[in-house]
């Protein structure tokens, strides 16, 4: 254990779920969020689309044999 640890806000990498990273204002050495301001817009697109890619790839396989 560290004793001698600055109780400071610094800035830190904030790792969003969705791969993006920007700093922030924090004391603790890293951050990890789900949805940050970035991904939020963009995340039901995204999710959206590969949950259909997806049903379509298993349904032309379906029908393919
Ligand atoms: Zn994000």
């Amino acid at each position: 254990m560290k004793a001698n640890i600055h109780p400071e806000y610094k800035e830190v990498q904030v790792h969003c779920a969705c791969g993006n990273t920007f700093m922030a204002g924090s004391t603790n050495e890293e951050i990890r969020v789900e949805i940050c301001s970035q991904c939020h817009p963009f995340y039901t697109g995204q999710a959206k689309s590969i949950e259909k890619g997806g049903r379509i790839e298993r349904f032309n396989k379906k029908f393919n044999r």
